[in-house]
């Protein structure tokens, strides 16, 4: 039986297997690098996106209902939401069949979907470039989180429910056969160690390389212009989806700022580097945001940032054992926040036998398909890739 969980990383992924772990009765140690939250983890951000409309993923979206679960579940234990639903809006640039596969996944779980008529474009979203525009999709069941104050309620909640928060504390190694960690010249002992490191994991799991990669990815906050900022105060998540690239906006809600981000990733960088977006970072930005919002360049820009996360070819997160005491939750994608908390859920369940270890790598992977997540899909092959 396991009786105590050492956990390294203190993201989304770490602190919600923590939360979990805690809830079924098991003592937890907590190890973070940096502070408790960390600026510089991948999930410490003033917004993210969460929606069902996955794609040619169409496991991923079979998790959704069950990760919104979650998230239901975490603003019931610390007593208040960090979630907008404001729907999501996708500007598809090029001819191909992505609507008509996301429009299937979305009926089988009653999601709302629509065209949204061009000519509709210029009124509804006066930020946003005409010109080669081919299809404009909305879809409910999409909105914004905000993880600064969700991390930070997640420590407080942690730290209430008696779990060790070992804050600056970076793990050396980790030792999955003996379920220990070593910092410095001492040794935590627990049960099973579970490594949430982020772009840092790899350098405690090294088998993850050389499928899982850091990658530093950059992202814009702006001020819109004054004739646009109502809009944009009332904007859902926007998605312009170009060949080549796209563009996602999350619109300033809730104390946030605009912020703009593509989805090309990088595959280079060192987690370790400052978050100064460098003209390198920038340079697959400019293109995207130029063909999707009218008049870019009379946007103010507020602060140019680079991020890291973990990559994987086909975007497939990586949750697994590393030993008979060892896991390992890599989100490999520009969409591990929302996900965070469900996967730490379902690590938990892992790690007790409330499920069967085996089938939680192919769920995690957004593989499973049927809703008892046990019947096994490959991603359908396209161009538009959407999955943030
Ligand atoms: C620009 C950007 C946009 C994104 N947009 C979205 C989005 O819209 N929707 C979405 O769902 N996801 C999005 N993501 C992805 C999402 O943020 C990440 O997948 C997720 O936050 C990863 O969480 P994590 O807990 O695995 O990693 P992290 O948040 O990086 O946490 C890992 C932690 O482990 C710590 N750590 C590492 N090594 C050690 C060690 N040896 N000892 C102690 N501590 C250690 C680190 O300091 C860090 O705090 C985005 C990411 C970025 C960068």
């Amino acid at each position: 039986m396991v009786k105590k969980v050492l956990i390294v990383g203190g993201g989304i992924a770490g602190l919600s297997a923590a939360w979990a772990c805690a809830q079924r009765g098991m003592a937890v140690e907590l190890f973070e690098q940096g502070a408790l939250p960390n600026p510089r983890s991948s999930s410490f951000d003033e917004h993210r996106v969460i929606r069902h409309a996955y794609g040619r993923m169409a496991g991923y979206t079979r998790l959704m209902p069950e990760a919104y679960r979650i998230w239901e579940r975490l603003w019931a234990a610390t007593g208040r939401s960090h979630y907008e639903p404001c729907g999501t809006v996708v500007f598809l640039r090029q001819d191909d069949d992505w609507y008509d596969v996301v429009a299937r996944s979305l009926d089988e779980l009653s999601i709302d979907h629509h065209e949204v008529a061009l000519d509709e474009v210029s009124t509804r979203f006066p930020m946003i470039r005409e010109d080669g525009l081919v299809r404009v999709v909305e879809t409910g069941g999409a909105g914004i989180l905000f993880p600064i104050p969700i991390l930070t309620d997640l420590v407080v909640l942690l730290g209430g429910l008696g779990i060790g928060l070992h804050s600056h504390c970076r793990v050396d190694e980790v030792d999955p056969v003996k379920g220990t960690v070593r910092i410095g010249s001492t040794i935590h002992e627990g049960d099973v160690v579970v490594v949430a490191g982020g772009a840092w994991a790899d350098r405690l799991v090294s088998d993850l390389r050389p499928a899982v990669l850091p990658s530093r990815q950059a992202v814009l906050y702006l001020a819109p212009p004054p004739a646009l900022a109502e809009a944009w105060s009332k904007a859902p998540v926007m998605i312009d989806a170009a060949a080549g690239g796209g563009l996602y906006a999350l619109p300033p809600r809730c104390g946030t700022r605009l912020k703009i981000g593509d989805h090309s990733f990088s595959r280079r960088g060192n987690p370790d580097d400052d978050r100064f977006a460098t003209d390198l970072d920038l340079e697959r930005l400019w293109g995207p945001a130029r063909t999707a919002l009218r008049d870019f360049e009379s946007y103010t820009l507020l602060e140019r940032k680079a991020c890291f996360y973990t990559v994987h070819d086909r975007e497939e997160f990586q949750v697994r054992p590393t030993g008979p005491r060892g896991w390992v939750i890599s989100a490999c994608s520009g969409h591990g926040f929302k996900l965070g908390p469900l996967m730490g859920e379902l690590t938990a369940r892992a790690i007790t036998g409330e499920m069967d270890p085996e089938t939680l790598p192919p769920i995690a992977a957004g593989r499973a398909i049927d809703m008892a997540w046990n019947i096994e899909v490959p991603v359908i092959a396209g161009s538009t890739d959407l999955t943030l």
